[in-house]
């Protein structure tokens, strides 16, 4: 089977994949029919989401964390992250900058914690942020594993879409990378995309890509996995070391984090997004930053190959440097206005627009909702 003759299939209409030609797509390596790959995706993109790109202004408003994956750089045991807790009032002028800006949306996000002061602040943030912005700021939470009776508060409190990725597929990938205990369980995390779905959030997954002993085969599994759970929206990137954490000293020892293993991730990353958006049509997808953590062009690739959704980072200067998921975090010195003004360009050099001052919704959601 060739990657030229899979292109022939009718994808903009009636046609779809099977997972014996997605997992050719994801073995490709010729940059020629790459691009083939890349442009067949956009132009599905273009049908199904429109050529537009919206953006959700990111806050990073805590890296306290009750968890310990073993990537990240603020999980519980790296002792050397400088822990921090935004401010109420300059988490909501963040929120405030991003409306009068025109973002669409935020995006608030944090390390994970379950108690009731952190569930309840976070709920009042949703009511504030909601009652600014007069309702028109679309809020995207991404906070951990939660119980079923806090998801439905936080859509109460105005949440409208929630972000949980499920990391891998791969369950005995996912218990390598997760510390074997049961506050890290895959099937919990499973149970909780559920219990978003019941709580009428709009549903986001995700994984990382280019993990050590990942396969393309697991990761044509992670696009059948966003199929199989109607999944509405989709932000995943490349995986990054950060050299404080045991995964990452692992891809440091065994040579898994050079510039051709890097390259290779950022491919296999461009291509999730490119397969993602020809499988699954009209969900929204993320560029996100860790692809431009490995590649400066990373995150205008992904929106060529079908991306639609871009998260500048508003976290304030002072905290930004503190939330250090990974190593080569970019954008750590941009202000706000530089980040919108570059990142619009960026948007317009590849042929979209932005939408400014709309909440760009999932096209997924909308229609599931309508069923
Ligand atoms: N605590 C929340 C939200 C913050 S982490 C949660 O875990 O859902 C958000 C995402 O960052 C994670 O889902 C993970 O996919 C990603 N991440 C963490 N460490 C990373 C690394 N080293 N490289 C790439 N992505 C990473
Ligand atoms: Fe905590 Fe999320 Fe990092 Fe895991 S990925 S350690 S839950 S912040």
């Amino acid at each position: 089977m060739q990657v030229e003759t899979i292109l022939k299939k009718d994808l903009l209409g009636s046609d779809t994949l099977t997972p014996e030609e997605l997992l050719v797509l994801m073995k490709c390596t010729d940059e020629k029919e790459l691009q083939k790959i890349y442009e067949a995706a956009y132009a599905v993109k273009k049908k199904y989401v429109d050529a537009v790109s919206y953006y959700r202004g990111l806050i990073e408003f805590s890296n306290i964390c009750i968890k310990n994956c073993k990537y990240c750089g603020i999980r519980r045991d790296n002792d050397k992250a400088e822990r921090f807790m935004m401010e109420r009032d300059d988490i909501l002028q963040m929120a405030a900058w991003a409306y009068e800006n025109g973002y669409g949306s935020v995006t608030l996000q944090s390390g994970e914690r379950t108690d009731e002061t952190f569930i309840a602040y976070v709920e009042e943030l949703l009511r504030d942020i909601k009652s600014l912005s007069h309702g028109e700021l679309g809020i995207t939470l991404c906070v951990g594993e939660q119980e079923e009776a806090i998801y439905h508060r936080f859509k109460k409190a105005g949440a409208d879409r929630y972000l949980l990725r499920i990391e891998t597929t791969n369950r005995e990938l996912y218990e390598k990378i997760h510390p074997a205990d049961e506050n890290h369980s895959f099937d919990t995390r499973v149970r909780c995309i559920g219990y978003l779905k019941n709580a009428g959030l709009q549903v986001g997954t995700g994984v990382m890509i280019g993990l050590p002993n990942q396969t393309e085969e697991d990761l044509v599994n992670d696009i059948l996995f966003f199929k199989k759970n109607d999944i509405d929206m989709i932000g995943m990137g490349p995986y990054v070391v950060h050299h404080d954490t045991p995964l990452g000293q692992y891809a440091i020892e065994n040579h898994l984090d050079t510039p051709e293993e890097q390259k290779r991730r950022v491919r296999l990353g461009v291509l999730m997004v490119a397969l993602t958006r020809l499988y699954l049509k009209d969900v929204n997808i993320a560029a996100t930053t860790a692809l431009q953590a490995l590649d400066p062009l990373g995150r205008e690739k992904a929106l060529r190959a079908g991306a639609n959704i871009l998260m500048p980072v508003l976290t304030v200067a002072e905290h930004r440097a503190k939330y250090l998921l990974y190593d080569n975090k970019p954008t750590l010195k941009d202000e706000p206005q530089d980040a919108k003004d570059n990142l619009a360009k960026r948007v317009e050099s590849i042929g979209d627009r932005v939408g400014w001052f709309t909440q760009g919704n999932s096209k997924h959601f909308d229609k599931r909702n309508k069923k």
